[in-house]
């Protein structure tokens, strides 16, 4: 890697001289998926990939992730690049010859590239040791996909000592044009928790609700009540969204069940507007409940936190990003999209950014692309590139400038 020369607009050619071999790990990876905490087969093709070089590797007991260190030649600040490692438990159906060859598991978020674009930046920047003033960590985490694997990795101490001054993220996206990276300030992406409640009646028979407390109506007002309470209560600026996507309850035409469970998420753009949810919804569901004499049990299990980036990481993002693909290669999103991300727990503690890489596959639209979680998502390999690029770049210019 020595003999490489590597300046600012080196490190696209540095990754495409390594492109075989990142698209090798990716299948490699993607043909053997892993889910959960736990993906020991996936950590130790990157620990192939990367055996011999110049990395200090730090575990902890919560995972199997690791965080590889890189300390350059001088000392200096600490930039922290994450990929995530683990799949999804569906089944895949994208034909592809390195398809899943695990039942029902795919990497169908697109992690496998994660994995295999961090391996390959980590290669070239360890073959840039002696220039470097500072030190990478190159974060492999298991256990993106409702997991908490990097509050995990957080607990068991992995990003202390040195703590990073900036981390960075980057996912793919196959709904974005092919190469371009995409990301803002502030709220990225949402929280996500899990409601259930539970709607107690009393069962009887279904010609006679008045010796029975029929639960079904009430189950009904309340999922309508909850949206009303969204649209009424909740700042339009500061959004909310609640989805109840299960209703279950009841046996036959004539019984009136004892009680109706249901099942929804929910997803703000800030901490506060999560708390605010949380109290609406158990406030309207156990008094519309009450009107009626029956009970509203309501519990929310906390999933991922909002994805919040500092606007003098996504500064020095775009500086390296539009250094080395030119200033088309960078959009400044719009508006924040309502999926979640635990690279959040993270952005809690270390200022930092997530940024999105289209990888619409050859040949079509990308608004029309099968999407991240589809069975028969597919992606451009030929970006892989530009990740492992961009990788190198954002942790370079963060080593060398801070967030200049
Ligand atoms: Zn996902
Ligand atoms: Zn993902």
């Amino acid at each position: 890697m020595n003999d490489m020369v590597i300046g600012k607009t080196g490190w696209l050619e540095a990754a495409q001289a390594l492109q075989s071999d990142t698209v090798a790990l990716r299948r490699a990876i993607h043909a053997e998926p892993e889910l959960g905490l736990q993906t020991p087969k996936t950590m130790a093709k990157v620990r192939e990939a990367l055996a011999g070089l110049p990395l200090e590797w730090k575990t902890g007991g919560s995972t199997t992730g690791a965080v590889a260190v890189l300390r350059g030649a001088r000392p200096g600040r600490t930039v922290l690049l994450r990929g995530d490692m683990d799949a999804l438990p569906m089944p895949e159906d994208t034909g592809l010859p390195f398809r899943s060859m695990v039942a029902n598991t795919m990497h169908a978020c697109g992690h496998d590239t994660h994995t295999a674009m961090l391996a390959s930046a980590a290669r070239i920047l360890c073959g840039c040791k002696d220039t470097l003033a500072g030190t990478v960590l190159f974060m492999f985490q298991p256990g993106e996909e409702g997991h908490h694997g990097a509050k995990f990795m957080l607990e068991d101490g992995l990003l202390s000592d040195p703590a990073p001054d900036a981390a960075f993220a980057l996912h793919i996206m196959p709904n974005a044009p092919t190469g371009l990276f995409c990301s803002k300030v502030g709220p990225l992406l949402a929280s996500a928790d899990v409601l259930k409640m539970r709607v107690q009646g009393k069962g009887g028979h279904a010609s006679m609700p008045h010796d029975a407390i029929d639960p079904m109506p009430v189950a009904c007002e309340i999922v309508t009540a909850i949206q009303v309470f969204i649209t009424r209560r909740m700042d339009i600026f500061d959004p909310a969204v609640v989805t109840i996507a299960k209703i279950e309850g009841g046996s036959t035409n004539n019984v009136i069940p004892e009680a109706i469970n249901l099942l929804g998420t929910i997803r703000t753009q800030s901490e506060e507007a999560r708390e605010r949810v949380h109290e609406g919804i158990k406030r309207v569901a156990e008094n519309v409940a009450r009107a009626h004499e029956c009970e509203a049990e309501v519990e929310i299990v906390r999933g991922f936190p909002v994805t919040v980036c500092d606007a003098r990481a996504i500064g020095v993002a775009q500086r390296a990003i539009e250094a080395t693909f030119g200033a088309e290669g960078w959009k400044t999103m719009d508006a924040p999209v309502m999926g979640a991300e635990d690279f959040s727990y993270v952005l809690q503690k270390h200022p930092g950014a997530m940024l999105f890489l289209g990888v619409c596959p050859e040949g079509q639209q990308w608004k029309m692309a099968c999407p991240c979680h589809s069975n028969r998502m597919v992606l451009n390999e030929a970006t892989l590139a530009r990740g492992v690029a961009a990788h190198c770049a954002i942790a370079e210019r963060f080593l060398a400038r801070g967030f200049d």
